[in-house]
């Protein structure tokens, strides 16, 4: 694309630097920005550098915070003896956002993954390990991605924490809510095959 403008090529080129945005949208945007008041232009550019430079990361749980703790960690109606260990942010949104947990989180920053140089010391573990043994920690849920990478880290964590007096959980894997067998792939069907539980557990499972 050719601009007359050094100005809106540089405007673009900008945009389209971010994750799914490409020229044609980032030009829509430019151009929007170009017949709006310039305050907007001032409100974006002053939240982005804003949202930027003065983030921080919860000391306890590494959770994206105003604080140097978190809401979550602050927050004394949470159950800060369970901790759900989580590899980023966003997985934490999606768990918050079910309303259905109401412990604490650990975020590790990554999964294990020897292809691509990722091995245990670059996660966030051994501060994990630390809040087992500081705090009186009942549950660890272990709310990782079903695939290779989450099942290496699971298998690495539930041998570092067995030494620990603490219940290891992971998330039930199965068929999504309102999927049809016929089009579940054979790995989840055969998870879901072997982690079945008691039909009894499934029924009370609903009510709670
Ligand atoms: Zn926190």
């Amino acid at each position: 694309m050719e601009f007359p403008s050094k100005l809106i090529e540089n405007g673009v080129s900008a945009f389209a630097s971010l994750p799914g945005i490409g020229k044609k949208t980032a030009l829509r945007l430019v151009i929007h920005l170009l017949q709006e008041d310039e305050e907007l232009s001032k409100n974006i550019s002053e939240s982005i550098f804003k949202l930027r430079t003065e983030i921080k990361y919860c000391q306890k749980c590494g959770n994206i915070s105003d604080d140097e703790i978190c809401s979550i960690c602050n927050n004394p109606s949470r159950k800060h003896d369970i901790i759900c260990v989580v590899e980023n942010f966003r997985d934490i949104l999606a768990i918050e956002n079910t309303g259905q947990y109401r412990g604490v989180y650990h975020i590790l920053g990554g999964l294990i993954s020897p292809l691509d140089g990722i091995g245990p010391e670059k996660l966030n573990i051994s501060s994990l390990i630390q809040r087992i043994q500081s705090q009186n920690i009942q549950e660890i849920i272990m709310a990782l991605n079903p695939t290779i990478e989450g099942d290496t880290t699971l298998f690495y964590l539930s041998k570092q924490l067995s030494q620990y007096p603490v219940t290891l959980t992971t998330l039930a894997r199965g068929v999504a809510f309102g999927g049809e067998l016929e089009y579940v792939d054979e790995v989840t069907l055969a998870r879901s095959i072997q982690s079945r539980r008691p039909f009894e557990n499934y029924i009370s499972g609903q009510n709670s």
